[in-house]
């Protein structure tokens, strides 16, 4: 992650790609005008999806991975609106630049960067606490037998 910021993280980006272009037309099927957000909204219901359901596995490993993959989604998502006005970024299919027309929307496309800015700070503190709080809980635990996995 490192290493490729601000870029493309290879085969997990593929991934948040690949639900971003579901999001759209499975929430397009419920509003034309929401359309636009469908992307965003599907890149990010699956790791959410998973975290939920890690959760109430008590999966504690797991459940830290799916949630440092959600916010992981944030800096490809913090990526793709800084490229609002510059509309510099190869997209899939050459169609419309979401973040451009949600900032163009919301009357706030001079500021794509630093709301980019803000969003992947948002993502490296979720990834984080995550990464902490497996830290914590190792430490907490070391001298217990049982294991790791469990809550
Ligand atoms: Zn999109």
């Amino acid at each position: 992650m490192f290493a490729s910021e601000p870029g493309f993280i290879f085969g997990l980006d593929h991934a948040n790609l690949l639900f971003h272009e579901a999001g759209h037309p499975i929430v397009g099927l419920f509003s034309n005008r929401l359309e636009t957000y469908g992307g965003t909204m599907g890149q990010l219901t699956f790791p959410a999806v998973l975290a939920v359901s890690f959760w109430r596995q008590r999966q504690a490993i797991s459940f830290a991975a799916s949630v440092i993959w959600f916010f992981e989604n944030w800096l490809n998502i913090a990526r793709y609106m800084a490229d609002a006005r510059a509309l510099e970024l190869p997209l899939v299919g050459g169609g419309d630049h979401d973040w451009n027309t949600i900032f163009t929307r919301w009357n706030v496309l001079s500021y794509d960067t630093e709301i980019a800015g803000m969003v992947r700070f948002i993502g490296w503190t979720g990834m984080i606490l995550a990464a902490l709080w497996v830290g914590w809980r190792w430490w907490r635990d070391r001298s217990r037998t049982d294991s790791i996995e469990q809550f």
